[in-house]
């Protein structure tokens, strides 16, 4: 990324990104650092966390590195609290934590399965978002990350399918329920070559096919959902409010 042509729509303020170690959620952090932002980066090992905040300070970004397991009460009042005692204040939230634990049908999914999907992937967005609140300045903004799936979960991805529509929901109803002071919107990837989609992306034949089904003939880029999410945290998105914004590179039948 060239950081000479990047924005400053973020100096001044404070912004919390969740996962944040690899893949999209690192994406997003260097995104909104490179345009001012002190990013407060997190995930479950500290060691990724080292690295990742390694990383970010050689670019010259300002970072407050912690390490929190998003079902974790007590890691994410940490991770909140350490912000505000660095920072005194938070303006941007993204919540991009997700897990695909299981590859089976709804109905042969174990119990304990089902309850990681909704608490990793549903519940720890809602339980993060109740603790920031009170810190969240007037002008604020919440990222959440849901998934093209969400729209038509797969049989190979049912549950994690479903899991994303409840977050495209959690957008509108969070959106009327914090505003007018802050805004959520969702930013929706299709497939993005990550750690996460490896069994996908490493088999050519499946890429291949999927690539063929996109106007725009390639996945997307982690850049590509960090530019997203960075249009949708800045002033310049100032009117827009519990919108889902699809990156999918022109494959879907939604209007
Ligand atoms: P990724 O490259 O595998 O990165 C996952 C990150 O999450 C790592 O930093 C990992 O670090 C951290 N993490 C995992 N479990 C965590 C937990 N319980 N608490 C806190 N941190 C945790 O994944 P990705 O592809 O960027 O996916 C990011 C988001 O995009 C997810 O919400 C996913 O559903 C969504 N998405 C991805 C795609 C895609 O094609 N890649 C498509 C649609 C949606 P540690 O191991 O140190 O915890």
């Amino acid at each position: 990324m060239d950081k000479a042509k990047l924005g400053k729509r973020f100096e001044g303020k404070v912004a919390i990104v969740t996962a944040s170690t690899q893949g999209i959620g690192f994406s997003i952090a260097e995104r909104l650092g490179l345009e001012g932002a002190s990013v407060v980066i997190s995930s479950r090992k500290q060691q990724n966390v080292d690295e990742a905040a390694e990383k970010l300070r050689a670019k010259g970004i300002e970072v407050l590195a912690v390490v929190c397991h998003v079902s974790n009460a007590q890691q994410r009042k940490n991770l909140i609290g350490k912000t505000i005692q660095k920072y005194g204040k938070i303006d941007v939230v993204v919540s991009n934590a997700a897990v695909n634990p299981s590859l089976d049908p709804i109905l042969k999914i174990q119990n304990s399965i089902l309850d990681k999907l909704w608490e990793i992937n549903v519940k720890s967005t809602i339980l993060l978002l109740k603790d920031v609140a009170p810190y969240l300045q007037k002008g604020s903004s919440v990222v959440l990350i849901s998934s093209l799936v969400g729209y038509n979960p797969p049989p190979t991805m049912a549950m994690y399918g479903v899991t994303k529509t409840a977050v495209l929901g959690l957008t509108k109803a969070l959106a009327s329920e914090m505003a007018p002071n802050t805004r959520v919107n969702c930013v929706v990837p299709g497939l993005v070559p990550t750690h996460f989609t490896a069994f996908l992306t490493n088999n050519d034949a499946a890429r291949e096919k999927v690539e063929g089904n996109k106007l725009i003939r390639r996945c997307g880029t982690t850049e590509d959902m960090a530019a997203a999410a960075a249009f949708l945290a800045s002033d310049e998105a100032s009117y827009i409010t519990g919108e889902n914004l699809v990156l999918a590179g022109g494959v879907s039948s939604r209007l």
